[in-house]
């Protein structure tokens, strides 16, 4: 490794503008066919025991910001149940190899988070193979930019809605069976939660009602000894933006409205899970954790 999340470098300048040609992928994109490649931290993360024998469930874990994290709690000693569509499987199967090569156990369960019924059986099948439970992290979602209100589907503002909060709702509250003291919920948020997009009312929305669930449950298992906490991303390299997450026109500046002046990179957000997952963050509670370039949040 040249370079870990470690190495001390000038941030805006970390990563080279991306250079966004004009790409469209069905929902949900593959980080397989995303171009450029955005960066997992493959190559780069590197583990200090934080998590050495934490049991995690990651959804949304093949691709973008869940995989950058399922890389780096692998790398920091945690076994790894990882959720996906079955669409997914070819970048589930290599985040899976990656994983394992970090010389943890890992399953995969993909499925519809739609589905309450596949949210119930992914708690219990991952806690099972698992061994137990200790980390969840609700990072599956779902993002179709819709330009008028008069056009957004009912079918859309469901699937939206189903996807990023009755999925976290469903998964979270099965998953309170097996979550012991010590234990620690992470849920993606976003910028949109609270810097709602014209394009976005749907998704911001679904992201301002996680924030909030996110802070109040915290509030009730906080005697528990279970921590919630949200992880809030700004513009980030992903194929969620390719697959109508955002128009073609507003790809091609993707980021550079940021104080940083450039889009993330999943790597950049791997850290923040691993510290709201470990022990470190021990009286950090109910806090939403903003990575986003530098643009102001309340
Ligand atoms: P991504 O496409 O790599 O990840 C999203 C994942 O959600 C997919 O890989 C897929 O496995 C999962 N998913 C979607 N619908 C599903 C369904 N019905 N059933 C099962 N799984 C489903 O993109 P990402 O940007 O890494 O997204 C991860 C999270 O980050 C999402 O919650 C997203 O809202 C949030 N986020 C992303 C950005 C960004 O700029 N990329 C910004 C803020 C928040
Ligand atoms: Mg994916």
């Amino acid at each position: 490794m040249s370079r870990d999340q470690y190495t001390f470098v000038n941030p805006a300048e970390l990563y080279a503008d991306i250079d966004i040609e004009k790409q469209h992928q069905p929902e949900p994109g593959l980080d397989a066919e995303l171009d450029p490649k955005a960066d997992l931290g493959e190559e780069t993360y590197r583990g200090t025991g934080r998590l050495t024998g934490r049991k995690a469930l990651i959804t949304g874990a093949d691709s973008g910001i869940g995989a950058a994290t399922a890389i780096a709690f692998a790398r920091e000693g945690a076994h790894v149940a990882m959720s996906y569509l079955p669409e997914e499987e070819v970048d589930a199967e290599r985040i899976a190899g990656i994983l394992r090569e970090a010389g943890v156990t890992v399953f995969t369960f993909p499925g519809d988070l739609k589905d309450p019924e596949y949210c119930r059986e992914l708690v219990a099948k991952s806690a099972e193979a698992l061994g137990g439970l200790d980390i969840l992290v609700n990072n599956g979602g779902k993002q179709i930019f819709n330009e008028d209100l008069t056009t957004l589907s009912d079918e859309q503002f469901d699937d939206t809605f189903k996807t990023n909060v009755y999925a976290m709702f469903w998964i979270t509250k099965a998953a309170l069976a097996h979550l012991t003291p010590g234990s620690s919920i992470i849920n993606t948020t976003s910028i949109q939660a609270y810097s709602p997009s014209d394009i976005l009312v749907d998704y911001a929305s679904t992201k301002a009602t996680m924030n909030a669930f996110t802070k109040g449950l915290a509030q009730q298992l906080a005697p528990k000894g279970i921590r919630v906490n949200a992880v809030a991303p700004g513009p980030i390299w992903t194929p969620l933006q390719v697959s109508d997450g955002q128009p073609k026109k507003k790809l091609e500046t993707f980021g550079e409205q940021t104080p940083i002046g450039r889009a993330g990179q999943p790597a950049e957000l791997a850290p923040a899970f691993v510290f709201l997952a470990s022990a470190e963050s021990s009286y950090v509670i109910g806090e939403t954790l903003n990575v986003n370039g530098g643009m102001p949040t309340p």
